[in-house]
């Protein structure tokens, strides 16, 4: 679509390959291999502290491996050299990650200002983005802290877009809300990913979550993939036991039960 920067033709447009990582005595990674498709949607799930963040932090460049590689649109992420890289993904971190001080426009438009874009430019651009993630004109002047909790991931999505990435990476965008809106947001993510026509990863620790919006998912446990498929092929053919108690904990008395 747009020149020289849109996705090489063939091959994954995110790569991890063999990825090991540590922070002092925690070894968060074992040997990861993952990859994701140009205009896939896949998914991360697994309990807390089982790695997914530190693979999207990989991703983006914010961290580098111990051993092992990650590769966007076939080239090495280089952490020391990250910000082009970065411009072509857009990353919607856990808490969401806004900026208490700046207003929810400000929050948006901060990186297209600093990049000197022309203020026509950065209007047309926030005016189709509240269209697209349908947040109200006025909530806009609003400060972080005076929206509600989908109000805030509305804005979290329209500052990830705003530059028009071609990667989403979305880390638990759902998490913090309750279920109507949760609800809501969902079913508006899902419409906005297929409209869009971008490659996602995203992060959630909810199986019912990965199944709405996987084409495939990876369930991790203690820094490592333990099986990649469909919801429905870990459903029914489970790799390990741990898959199948991770299925089963989601489905207790309260969710309609057995299957
Ligand atoms: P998840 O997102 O699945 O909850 P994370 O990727 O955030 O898990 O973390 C994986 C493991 O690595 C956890 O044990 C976490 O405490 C640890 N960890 C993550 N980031 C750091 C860090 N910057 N320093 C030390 N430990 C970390
Ligand atoms: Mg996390």
């Amino acid at each position: 679509m747009s020149g020289d920067d849109s996705p090489r033709a063939g091959g994954p447009l995110l790569e991890l390959d063999g990825v090991d990582k540590r922070f002092e005595d925690t070894h968060a990674l074992r040997d990861v291999s993952l990859e994701v498709a140009a205009g896939e949607t896949a998914v991360l799930i697994g309990s807390s502290g089982s790695g997914k963040s530190t693979v999207l932090r990989l991703i983006i460049g914010l961290l580098s491996p111990d051993a092992g590689r990650v590769r966007f649109d076939g080239a090495a992420v280089d952490c020391g050299d990250a910000a082009p890289h970065r411009r072509r993904i857009g990353y919607v971190i856990q808490e969401g990650g806004l900026f208490a001080h700046l207003s929810a426009r400000d929050n948006v438009t901060l990186l297209a200002r600093h990049l000197g874009w022309e203020p026509s430019r950065i209007e047309q651009r926030v005016g189709e983005l509240s269209q697209l993630v349908q947040l109200p004109a006025d909530a806009l002047a609003r400060f972080p802290v005076q929206l509600s909790g989908g109000q805030r991931q509305r804005v979290s999505l329209m500052r990830a877009l705003m530059m028009d990435p071609d990667v989403l990476l979305l880390d638990e965008p759902l998490g913090a809300l309750d279920p109507i809106t949760r609800a809501e947001l969902s079913r508006d993510l899902k419409d906005i990913f297929r409209s869009l026509g971008k490659t996602v990863l995203m992060v959630t620790h909810d199986v019912g979550e990965a199944g709405f919006f996987g084409d495939w998912v990876a369930l991790m446990s203690e820094g490592q993939v333990v099986q990649r498929g469909t919801l429905p092929e870990l459903v029914e053919r489970p790799a390990t036991p741990f898959v199948e108690r991770f299925i089963a904990a989601q489905r207790g008395p309260l969710s309609g039960g057995a299957a």
